[in-house]
């Protein structure tokens, strides 16, 4: 169903039940809990890569899906110490390999026309970014994520790049009387993914001071996925996203 149509009977009150998001519980396992929860948050900075494109109109050179992966790096670097950025890195590095690795999502040529680079492109890109950010602490990790030799060179510099360029884009985002940040939408408390993105809400809050409010939720999409909406300024964390990670993990996961 179209979600316009859903929702309007859900305001209606004739499908009641049909309206009631799903609750994701994260799984009592730690790893596999640790792996959804990093995940979620590498996301998330992801998607708020898209919204503070849009709500600072920031000229883009190149792939815009690119840019957002560059964020997502760079805040893992900037917000978290080191054992838990490279825990959110380290993750968010599998989950790109196990998609690369599926069989059946073997590229043909649609996802070479894909907004989004290759998830193996993408998982080298930000390995060789995280690597570059502090590369005294993290080749043992980027040597076991299989960085290939002839790219540790050239990682601090791109790294150094990717800085100067998104500091350039963000020098105007001190929080601040005249800002306004992100909020979680109404009605989220006490809902497992929720929760996990009202700590970056909180924590992003201290750091950016937006022009225009962003709206971050979770709810059932119908699909897989993560998306930022210009229209509303909202980042939408599917149901749907945290279940196929939990798939993605059990896939792997030893018997
Ligand atoms: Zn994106």
């Amino acid at each position: 169903m179209r979600r316009g149509l859903l929702a309007f009977f859900c305001v209606i009150g004739l499908i009641g039940p049909a309206c009631a998001d799903t609750v994701f519980e994260f799984p009592q396992d730690p790893d596999e809990a640790d792996f959804i929860t990093n995940e979620v948050i590498a996301t998330f900075y992801h998607e708020l890569g898209h919204g503070l494109i849009d709500v600072f109109q920031m000229p883009v050179l190149g792939k815009e899906e690119d840019a957002a992966d560059t964020l997502s790096v760079l805040l893992m670097h900037d917000i978290w110490d080191e054992p838990s950025a490279s825990a959110i890195l380290t993750s968010d590095a599998l989950t790109y390999a196990l998609r690369a690795a599926d069989p059946a999502a073997v590229p043909d040529q649609r996802a070479y026309a894909d907004v989004h680079s290759l998830d193996i492109q993408r998982y080298y890109a930000e390995v060789c970014l995280f690597y570059g950010a502090n590369p005294e602490e993290r080749k043992q990790l980027a040597l076991d994520l299989e960085l290939p030799d002839y790219k540790l060179d050239s990682c601090p510099d791109e790294y150094q790049s990717a800085r100067a360029s998104w500091d350039a884009m963000l020098a105007d985002a001190e929080p601040g009387p005249d800002r306004y940040g992100l909020v979680m939408a109404p009605d989220q408390e006490g809902i497992p993914l929720a929760d996990v993105l009202a700590q970056e809400v909180a924590s992003m809050n201290e750091h950016f001071g937006l022009p225009e409010e962003i709206t971050v939720k979770v709810a059932d999409c119908g699909e897989a996925n993560a998306y930022y909406t210009a229209d509303d300024k909202t980042i939408t964390l599917c149901n749907e996203y945290a279940q196929d990670l939990q798939a993605l993990w059990q896939s792997q996961a030893q018997p």
